[in-house]
């Protein structure tokens, strides 16, 4: 099988519990519960839709406002199917906007996927005595449209690329 997701292919084709190894996995927070749900319905739409037989997918993450998928560089679109079909099914399933995100190993490109379609301002970095940090500016004007919370946006930021970066609206 060459769809790849967050758990191991007996798991994905089973709808039970989970074999030692991913029990382990989702002990250690490494797998989440709606990542196991999610790559066990993206397993059955397969029949349906066979470009997800060559997909990649590398975390599920619940975020406060949407489910966060991400992709291996390039799996986002076959993610989000023709015309958002994948999506428009996940959404459907899990009553929950679907975000797909790519992770191009790039932290400027992650950044931009989870906001869309709110435009960053600018990216800056801050000096300050404990460090430098780096922060992510949105207009003031568009806060309301963001779609995701400041407190998922740095935790999966941080997850993806293993850099750090604030969210402010200015
Ligand atoms: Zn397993």
């Amino acid at each position: 099988m060459d769809m790849k997701v967050p758990i191991c292919d007996e798991c994905l084709d089973g709808d039970d519990v989970l074999c030692e190894g991913c029990q382990k996995e989702m002990e250690e927070k490494n797998i989440s519960e709606i990542a196991v749900k999610v790559s066990r319905f993206l397993y059955s739409l397969r029949g349906q839709i066979p470009s997800l037989n060559d997909v990649e997918v590398k975390k599920i993450e619940q975020a406060t406002d949407a489910i966060i998928v991400v992709t291996a560089a390039g799996d986002g679109p076959r993610v989000v199917g023709k015309n958002g079909e994948v999506v428009k099914q996940l959404a459907q399933e899990f009553e929950s906007s679907i975000r797909v995100v790519e992770d191009s190993g790039k932290s400027e490109d992650v950044i931009k996927n989870l906001l869309e379609p709110v435009e960053v301002e600018s990216i800056n970095t801050v000096y300050k005595p404990e460090g430098t940090e780096r922060k992510v500016v949105v207009s003031k004007d568009n806060e309301r449209r963001v779609p995701i919370s400041t407190d998922d946006f740095k935790k999966i930021v941080e997850d993806l690329t293993g850099e750090k970066f604030s969210l402010s609206f200015e």
